[in-house]
């Protein structure tokens, strides 16, 4: 009892952390790309395609011999791609010399963008969050594969039709598609920014977040009728809908996701942390460790600080934490179906 009020306390202080972090969030601008001198050079590459004495490679503005190029090159989806492609260059080249400037006069690293000056590996543009990316993409599908194994293979099936015992089985195969695809969109964004990247990207975050929600109030509510859980489920998926289909075709509102996004993911820690405190769920250690992990980790997204020798940033510290996490929720996935399992079969005896 000492250890679930211990562990209700903690997830409490961590809330009222989050919602401090996120006001401050909120205050925070980019100014990297506000910066004149950063301006000007932007300007003088898009004239000239070279900065300095770097010629950016492929970006020159020469037109002559465009007759002796490949078909493909005179194609438009071709030029435009190249277009989209030389401007990332030019705003990195600048945003590197710039950032070379600031670190002589003593200043801090600014954002560009939206984004912190980050060092590129080949065509990774933020080569460390891309690799934890796919590194949890892949932790989630070994959750998911050992899930699957549990259920259909380890533990009884129901006689009749063969389906499993644990009530929630298929909210989480959807769990673990849904989270399998808003990492490898991760992945892809991390690695390369472009305007459908980020939208996939924050498209299928919210998307994880908001149907983690709905399975959450499910299972803490045990709501196990399929007429209920229909109700429960319709309003926050047409809100979620809307919200998605706002985001990708009115505005890419950063400001109005991270509000929704934090909502419903406070939402989840205190459904689950009071439902930790009032079950006698016997993996509640496992749910309290993932969920005052997770709340720290939701903090470093909002107390950020720029990327350590232009590599690892808070963003992607976050993205490293989670991967011990996602073994450890999985288990107790795994724990909850076994548990489940154990008691139905049990009063069917
Ligand atoms: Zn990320």
């Amino acid at each position: 009892m000492e250890g679930r009020c211990y562990c209700f306390r903690i997830i409490w202080l961590v809330v009222i952390i989050i919602g401090m972090g996120f006001m401050f969030a909120l205050v925070e601008a980019s100014d990297g790309d506000a910066d004149p001198m950063y301006r000007t050079c932007v300007e003088e590459c898009e004239k000239t395609g070279t900065l300095g004495d770097i010629s950016i490679p492929n970006c020159g503005t020469s037109t002559d011999g465009i007759s002796n190029l490949s078909w493909y090159m005179q194609e438009p989806l071709y030029i435009s791609w190249k277009e989209w492609n030389c401007r990332s260059d030019f705003r990195y080249y600048c945003m590197i010399r710039r950032e070379q400037e600031l670190r002589k006069l003593g200043l801090r690293p600014v954002k560009y963008h939206g984004k912190w000056p980050f060092i590129r590996i080949s065509a990774f543009q933020e080569p460390v969050s891309a690799a934890l990316s796919a590194m949890n993409l892949f932790v989630q599908f070994n959750g998911w594969l050992t899930f699957f194994f549990l259920l259909y293979y380890k533990l009884p099936l129901r006689p009749q039709t063969s389906r499993t015992y644990y009530e929630y089985t298929g909210l989480w195969h959807i769990y673990g598609f849904l989270s399998m695809n808003a990492w490898f969109w991760s992945a892809i964004f991390h690695s390369r920014d472009f305007e459908l990247s980020e939208k996939l990207h924050c498209s299928s975050t919210v998307a994880l977040i908001g149907y983690s929600l709905i399975l959450t109030i499910l299972r803490t509510f045990s709501v196990k009728n399929g007429a209920s859980r229909v109700m429960v489920s319709a309003p926050l998926l047409a809100f979620l809908t809307t919200h998605i289909l706002y985001l990708n075709f009115c505005e890419l509102d950063y400001g109005l996701n991270m509000k929704v996004s934090v909502a419903m993911g406070v939402a989840q820690i205190l459904l689950w942390g009071a439902w930790a405190f009032v079950t006698h769920h016997p993996s509640s250690f496992k749910l309290c460790t993932v969920l005052i992990g997770g709340s720290l980790g939701m903090l470093l997204d909002y107390y950020d600080f720029p990327p350590y020798k232009g590599y690892f940033d808070a963003h992607a510290l976050w993205h490293a934490i989670t991967i011990p996490l996602t073994f450890l929720w999985w288990s107790f996935i795994k724990d909850d179906a076994e548990f489940r399992t154990t008691t139905i079969t049990k009063k069917m005896m």
